[in-house]
């Protein structure tokens, strides 16, 4: 039985016990959410080594890194080192995108390896072996796509991206919109092509039924990925967009009807100004079904620093109620990234998650900057390093100008902290 099922049964599992032990929040909460597709706790049958993860209403937002290879750089073992750092930085999730390499010794070493729930694409490995096979992505059968997606599925994987709103109809809305920048999902790309070619519906749409009955067996999460997310600006929330939205919430109807936990996935490239409606607009369309949106990106021109874009985004659609965000690394549109933009892409979309948290009452979120704004008005350093977010951060920078006070360098002997004690005889032991 699915996540999905046993919490309609009435059934609190030992994964939706985690949930709320790390959430400390009640565990009958979580079945509850869970039971209305509100929650979701990806959890394939065969990850053995899984510790539980709930994303969904009212839960701490979470952050999901990227790792995987490309046809360039195809190596087990700096993907697995990404792994490493992705989980140390404290991302909630991982999906390999592996697109290069032994794809499928890759995924089974990441999953086998990772407490953290994983994610995949397998439309990316089944179009790469259709292109071996037949020379061509277009040439993939649709029993290919399924097989391979059966494999992710038995390997363990938590949740898979399925482009399943890439429809004929969907199709025809992107052709009268004239976008800027069409279509920048891979996958979207890859099934619009197939479709095109083969003058056939998305196989993913046409047999959902069929991908349902698989995620059922594993009780892998659907991950509705958005083919025609705006990939400019210029592009967001049009009507490309909203038509493959639209499909998406007939799609999470059946899902739920199915006992398949399922989860939607949103922008993108959105002006800060779109965000709020769009988190509206998925959550009334796809109902109250998690939302995992990729950044958001709030404008195009900051390649090099997109973490920090995305983390813009990423904050005010926490803030919105987005529950899940894919971070987005300062290599984001130049290259693959390495180690340390996977460090530096956790930390910046953990700051937006918390961010979010505060403003959406999430349980422990304020409290957590209370406790540090009266570790700082303590001038206790130690204790400001354990609540910040990057430990290692805050020593090589508190470390950097020697100081002979207990304050730091900033301000050294007028600290602004020692003298109010001073002068207005405010100190920490009298604060509330
Ligand atoms: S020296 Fe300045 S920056 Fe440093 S703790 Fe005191 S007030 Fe804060």
């Amino acid at each position: 039985m699915t996540q999905l099922e046993w919490a309609r049964e009435g059934i609190i599992s030992p994964q939706m016990e985690q949930v709320s032990q790390y959430e400390r929040l009640d565990a009958e909460f979580i079945r509850q959410g869970v039971s209305k597709g509100a929650i979701v706790i990806p959890a394939n049958t065969n990850h053995t080594n899984l510790v539980p993860c709930g994303i969904g209403q009212g839960l701490k937002t979470k952050v999901n890194a990227n790792i995987g290879t490309s046809s360039d750089f195809g190596n087990i073992d700096t993907e697995l080192e990404k792994l490493w750092v992705a989980i140390n930085s404290g991302a909630d999730a991982v999906m390999d995108l592996s697109t290069g390499g032994d794809i499928s010794a890759i995924r089974q070493a990441i999953v086998a390896s990772s407490p953290l729930p994983v994610g995949t694409v397998p439309i990316y490995q089944a179009g790469i072996e259709a292109i071996a096979e037949h020379g061509a992505i277009v040439k993939m059968t649709a029993d290919e796509l399924f097989k391979t997606i059966e494999e992710h599925a038995r390997d363990g994987v938590d949740f898979i991206t399925v482009h399943c709103g890439v429809t004929r109809q969907a199709i025809a809305r992107l052709k009268q919109q004239k976008r800027v920048a069409d279509v920048v999902s891979r996958g979207g790309a890859f099934l619009m092509g197939w479709i095109l070619h083969n003058e056939r519906e998305n196989p993913l749409y046409e047999q959902y039924d069929r991908l349902l009955e698989l995620s059922r067996q594993f009780d892998v999460t659907l991950s509705l990925g958005d083919g025609m997310r705006p990939g400019s600006l210029a592009d967001a929330t049009d009507r490309a967009q909203i038509e493959e939205l639209l499909i998406l919430g007939e799609l999470v109807q059946r899902a739920h009807e199915a006992g398949v936990q399922v989860m939607v996935e949103g922008p993108g490239h959105l002006p800060i100004n779109h965000i709020e409606a769009n988190v509206q607009l998925e959550k009334a369309i796809c109902n109250n079904a998690p939302f995992y949106v990729l950044g958001p990106l709030v404008t195009d021109i900051a390649a090099g620093y997109d973490h920090i874009t995305g983390a813009i985004g990423g904050a005010i659609a926490a803030a919105a109620g987005t529950d899940f965000l894919c971070y987005v690394t300062p290599a984001e549109h130049l290259s693959l990234p390495d180690s340390e933009d996977v460090r530096q892409g956790v930390i910046a979309s953990r700051i937006a998650a918390h961010a979010g948290d505060i403003a959406k009452g999430v349980r422990g979120a304020t409290e957590w900057d209370r406790e540090m704004s009266l570790a700082r008005k303590k001038l206790n350093w130690g204790e400001q390093a354990r609540l910040s977010l990057d430990p290692k951060c805050f020593h090589r920078v508190h470390t950097k100008h020697a100081t002979g006070g207990s304050a730091c360098s900033m301000c050294g002997e007028f600290c602004a902290m020692e003298l109010a004690e001073k002068y207005l005889g405010i100190s920490v032991a009298r604060c509330p």
